[in-house]
């Protein structure tokens, strides 16, 4: 086998996720659907707002000549100041289309961001519990990631954060609403994070880019907010997309936005651009910049979302299980009730309920649920869980 020792060994320590979704696959042809609790995939159960379909149609019935051609690899024009019209908005900073370059979803912009940006040997912190991908996009790129737990109820610790930080910190990357563990930063959170990487990068002499990686952005539950980090870091560049607050991950389509008031933003737009082409991807798909240039104030149904997550978090307290309530995003994180995360999931198993071991996100003694599946799995589960509750001495 001639393929690279380095995916060699990538392949062997394989995605807990996905095993547990094939784990999922074998039992639902045993059991069928409705009898297996597969809690493992973040794949929005949810359809695409109703203004989607719609401008689908519009599109569909009134084609654009060209509308399939090349455009220029930043993306359309018309998208870009749509996209930057809305930052404005939000942030009150003079964002135009000069500084968002579509992407082919948040995990093709946050490889063109850290190709951008990394020399060889050059540190990324990340804060544990993360999305396991972060680990080969900046292993991708030549990078070396640092890992820094978050405190116990997974809000940034800044002493530790701090202690990490060192001449060939590059980035750092953060997630709010987070996943796995659906907890959201506040305002003051993120003042002093900004404040800390602009006090460190002076004492160094560099520049740490603050990445904010913000796909749940919009998905945010009684009454919080996500507080747009443009406003605390001049050094903020935010990766997003449109694969969970308009519900359309399978069509690849988000944007990097960049602080427009950051020393050298252009020519960072300029490599971000270089860079969107030369991984291969080129340009973000044409037909879906058309219509999300449309659709920058939709969303999908949160509702739906926090019902569920009510349903899952409350039964799990009731049990005696320990969570941190999730303010956003569609997953929980709850503390693992035996000593080894590998055998609480196994125990989950012989119940039908198929969950992912926080090992896999770079933090042990939790597992993680995602509970964006249909209400009726979710509720057809809770009396498995009560019989693990009980299996595992809770
Ligand atoms: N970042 C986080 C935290 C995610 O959870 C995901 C997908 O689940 C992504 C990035 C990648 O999303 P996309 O579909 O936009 O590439």
């Amino acid at each position: 086998m001639a393929i690279s020792k380095k995916i060699s060994g990538f392949l062997s320590g394989a995605s807990w996720i996905r095993k547990m979704f094939e784990e999922g696959e074998r039992l639902r042809a045993i059991y069928g659907a409705e009898k297996v609790y597969d809690f493992t995939l973040g794949n929005p159960d949810v359809e695409p707002p109703a203004a989607f379909k719609e401008e689908l149609k519009k599109l569909a019935n009134n084609p654009i000549p060209g509308m399939h051609r090349y455009m220029s690899n930043a993306g359309y024009q018309e998208t870009r100041q749509a996209v930057a019209d809305v930052l404005a908005e939000n942030t009150g900073l003079p964002f135009d289309a000069r500084h968002v370059v579509m992407t082919v979803g948040a995990g093709g912009g946050l490889n063109v961001v850290l190709k951008t940006l990394l020399d060889q040997g050059d540190e990324v912190i990340v804060l544990t519990p993360y999305f396991v991908e972060y680990r080969f996009y900046v292993d991708n790129h030549g990078g070396v990631i640092k890992e820094v737990p978050t405190g116990p109820d997974f809000q940034p610790d800044l002493p530790a954060l701090e202690a990490a930080i060192t001449p060939r910190t590059k980035a750092v990357i953060i997630n709010s609403p987070n996943n796995p563990t659906g907890v959201v930063y506040d305002a003051a959170c993120l003042a002093e994070l900004g404040k800390l990487l602009d006090k460190k990068g002076q004492e160094l002499g560099t520049t740490i880019y603050l990445i904010s990686d913000e796909p749940y952005a919009k998905i945010v539950y009684d009454g919080l907010e996500a507080p747009p980090v443009f406003k605390f870091s001049r050094n903020s560049i935010v990766v997003t997309s449109h694969s969970k607050d308009l519900a359309l991950p399978g069509e690849r389509i988000g944007y990097i936005a960049v602080h427009p008031e950051m020393d050298g933003v252009d020519l960072l737009v300029e490599g971000l651009v270089f860079c969107n082409r030369t991984l291969g991807f080129v340009n973000a798909p044409a037909l879906m910049q058309r219509l999300v240039a449309k659709l920058q104030r939709e969303k999908v149904d949160i509702a739906a979302y926090r019902e569920k997550r009510d349903l899952l978090y409350n039964h799990l307290v009731s049990l005696g299980f320990q969570v941190v309530k999730p303010g956003g995003a569609f997953y929980l994180f709850p503390r693992c009730p035996l000593p080894d995360d590998l055998e609480f999931v196994r125990a989950a198993q012989k119940y039908n309920i198929l969950v992912v071991p926080g090992g896999g996100f770079g933090r042990s003694g939790y597992f993680r649920l995602s509970y964006c599946i249909d209400k009726q799995i979710i509720i057809n589960s809770l009396p498995a869980w009560t019989q693990l509750a009980r299996e595992v001495g809770l």
